[in-house]
């Protein structure tokens, strides 16, 4: 077991996007490939953005993705629980540790109370904006003596406690896919490291969890390049040896645009919804932004875990491209066992009331041919609905002028009043009937060829093009062929 220890820190304000499916992903499959260890922090020091139900609802996306974590915040009969030798794993319950480092700083002189009120702050960022200057705290608050400040706090005046720069220092740190970055604390705020409410903020409570929780390696999405120097300062006020740093390329549209909700799915649970499999989405979203090195696209978890490397992690953005997507999961639907295929396909079935829990329970083999029938052109599960309508409808109108003009041929009324003999004569359709037909009737009538197979086609499915004729024909049996024969004899002759 290495000492490789990484950690994905989501904060719970929604739904979860893909992007953070993403990082996850990586974290878990290097932490896996290195026989390292992977946590799941929850930080949710930001009051104002705490949704109810965040956290259930990561960790299951994350259980359903297969993304596991070692440590952490897990769900066990309905409740959060947590595990692991270096809880608590929600900064929320972190407080009493963060008001201990923050007096560590202090001591040190690396942090001071800052009183300044929202008004002043916005007052000086107004005046340096308009003069053209990128805002930021003017050090009123740094020199104010300690102990009167201890009095002030006394007498019940709110503040902050913001992190006291050293001046014009390069601060360096290297990231794993971008390289060296330096970066002057000129070009930096003293942070509020504690908030006026008692929450530390999200740089404060980071570097020290991070540092107590003994994470070696930070990835992230590089969302939080920015932040990095910051936290670069802290490491070094505190006397701590930093982790090592990987940014991720931002996931982007295909406009190369950060992806947001407004361009559709993004959540996990949108495609959870949609019957794509875990292993379809995990296996593409692995490949947006890294490159394995082989030609290989399809990879199980295990193969991902063997062959990800941050070596090939990319430094500009990773385009999600639905279609890419639709093609890997179709590649895993394809590999499944029909009988899971199935399984899967069932709810979407009776959603579109296609199918009943009877119809599962006396004619699963009949449900097992119409999902085998489809199974190879599915690109997740809930598009099985409209691959399947054509066994489910009443009637099958000709769907374009295409399929309408073959079914008026001039030998269109002969073969079909042939095929509605051969299926009177048989008490219900089976494999051999379905795999002679043609043959029969091209016998009995002397049609062959297109003409004799279309316009049975565009009879039984309304389309020119289709799943195989035999399944279709086992599929619909003969209550269901006649009555469509009849209909296209009454209506569409
Ligand atoms: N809580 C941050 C987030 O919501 C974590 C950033 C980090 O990994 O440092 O993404």
């Amino acid at each position: 077991m290495s000492d490789i220890r990484v950690r994905f820190a989501p904060s719970p304000t929604g739904y979860v996007h893909i992007g953070s499916l993403r990082t996850a992903l990586y974290n878990y499959l290097f932490a896996k490939g290195q026989g390292g260890k992977y946590i799941l922090r929850i930080e949710d020091t930001d009051r104002s953005r705490y949704v109810e139900g965040a956290i259930e609802n990561l960790i299951e996306s994350m259980e359903w993705a297969g993304v596991t974590h070692d440590e952490g915040v897990f769900i066990e009969d309905d409740k959060i629980v947590q595990k692991g030798d270096y809880g608590p794993y929600v900064q929320s319950e972190r407080l009493d540790i963060y008001n201990e480092y923050i007096e560590k700083l202090i001591e040190k002189g690396h942090a001071y109370y800052c009183f300044c009120t929202k008004e002043r702050i916005d007052k000086i960022r107004e005046e340096q904006k308009s003069q053209g200057k990128i805002p930021r705290y003017d050090g009123f608050c740094r020199s104010i003596d300690i102990e009167e400040a201890k009095k002030r706090i006394a007498a019940g005046e709110k503040y902050t406690i913001r992190l006291k720069l050293p001046a014009a220092k390069d601060v360096k740190f290297h990231d794993i896919v971008r390289g060296d970055i330096t970066i002057n604390t000129r070009d930096m705020d003293d942070q509020v490291l504690m908030k006026s409410d008692g929450f530390p903020t999200y740089h404060f409570a980071v570097v020290v969890d991070d540092h107590l929780m003994e994470i070696t390696h930070i990835v992230r999405g590089d969302e939080w390049l920015p932040s990095t120097p910051k936290h670069i300062c802290l490491y070094e006020a505190f006397g701590w040896e930093p982790p090592k740093y990987v940014h991720l390329p931002t996931v982007l549209n295909k406009d190369k645009k950060k992806l947001s909700k407004r361009q559709g799915d993004v959540a996990v649970g949108d495609f959870k919804e949609k019957g794509y499999l875990p292993e379809g989405l995990v296996n593409y979203l692995a490949l947006v932004g890294w490159s394995p090195d082989t030609t290989k696209e399809i990879f199980t978890m295990d193969e991902l875990i063997d062959e990800f490397s941050f070596d090939r992690v990319s430094k500009t953005g990773g385009v999600f491209d639905k279609d890419k997507l639709n093609w890997v999961n179709g590649q895993h639907i394809k590999e499944l066992d029909s009988k899971i295929v199935t399984d899967l396909a069932i709810p979407y079935l009776k959603d579109a009331n296609y199918i009943t829990e009877e119809d599962v329970e006396n004619r699963y083999d009949w449900i097992q041919k119409i999902v085998e029938t489809v199974q190879e052109s599915l690109s997740y599960m809930k598009e099985i609905t409209d691959k399947v309508d054509i066994f489910f409808k009443d009637k099958m109108d000709p769907e374009d002028d295409k399929a309408l003009e073959m079914i008026k041929g001039e030998q269109v009324p002969e073969l079909l009043n042939a095929f509605k003999e051969e299926l009177e004569g048989i008490d219900e359709v089976d494999e051999e009937f379905a795999n002679s037909i043609f043959k029969v009737l091209k016998k009995k009538t002397g049609i062959k060829g297109k003409n004799l197979f279309m316009p049975v086609r565009v009879a039984l499915s309304g389309q020119l093009h289709g799943p195989e004729m035999t399944n279709i024909i086992l599929i619909l049996g003969k209550q269901n062929i006649l009555n469509r024969i009849n209909y296209v004899e009454n209506n569409i002759l």
